[in-house]
C-alpha cells in the first residue's frame, strides 16, 4: 500500500506540466466539487481502516466511477483508489482505454498508478496532496510527466491539498497511537 506515509505530505506549488509559465494553477468551482467528491472517498477508506485516498473519474462533466483505496479489506495490493476507480470505469464505458477524462486523486499517484493512468489514456490528472516518498508525478519519480510514453497526461496539483493531508496525517497520527 502507501508505503512511506509516515512523512509530511506537501502542499505542491509546482507549475502545472501543460506549459502555462503561471506559477498559480487555477481550478474551477466544478473542480473543486469533484475533489470534495474525492476526499469524501478517502474519508471512507478511513473508516475501514484503509490509509486515506480517495479518486473520481469524471467525462463530460459526469462522473463515470469512483474509488478508494482498499488494499487491506481486498487483501489486494493494486486495490489504490485510482485502480479501483479505473477498474469500475472500465467496466461501466465497456472499453479499455478511458480518453477525454479527469480523475481527482487526493493523493499523488504512486509509479503503478501512474501507469496505470498512461495506460488508461487519462487526459488529465488532478491530484490533492504530494507524496515525497512514493509519489510518481515528480515527488519521488516522474513518470506521469515523462516524455517517453506514447501519452503525456495534462497534470495538475494541489488542490485541496491541505485538506487531503491534514486526512493523512490525523490518520497516522493516530495508528501511532493506537
Ligand atoms: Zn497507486
Amino acid at each position: 500500500m502507501y508505503p512511506g506515509l509516515f512523512t509530511i505530505f506537501q502542499v505542491n506549488h509546482q507549475p502545472p506540466s501543460s506549459g502555462s509559465d503561471s506559477l498559480i494553477q487555477e481550478f474551477s468551482n466544478v473542480d473543486i466539487e469533484w475533489m470534495e467528491l474525492a476526499l469524501e472517498l478517502a474519508s471512507k477508506a478511513e473508516a475501514i481502516g484503509e490509509v486515506p485516498v480517495g479518486a473520481v473519474l469524471v467525462r463530460d462533466k459526469q462522473l463515470l466511477a469512483e474509488g478508494y483505496n482498499r488494499v487491506i479489506v481486498d487483501s489486494d495490493p493494486s486495490a489504490h483508489a485510482e485502480m479501483v476507480a479505473l477498474r469500475n470505469a472500465g467496466k461501466s464505458a465497456a472499453n479499455y482505454r478511458l480518453p477525454d477524462t479527469t480523475i481527482y486523486v487526493t493523493l499523488e499517484p504512486c509509479c503503478m498508478c501512474a501507469g496505470l493512468l498512461i495506460h488508461a489514456r487519462v487526459k488529465r490528472v488532478i491530484y490533492a496532496a504530494s507524496d515525497p516518498k512514493t509519489g510518481a508525478a515528480g515527488s519521488r519519480f516522474d513518470i506521469l510527466n515523462s516524455l517517453k510514453h506514447n501519452h503525456q497526461p495534462i497534470v495538475e496539483s494541489g488542490l485541496l491539498a491541505a485538506a487531503a493531508s491534514i486526512m493523512l496525517k490525523e490518520f497516522f497520527a493516530r495508528k501511532r497511537e493506537a
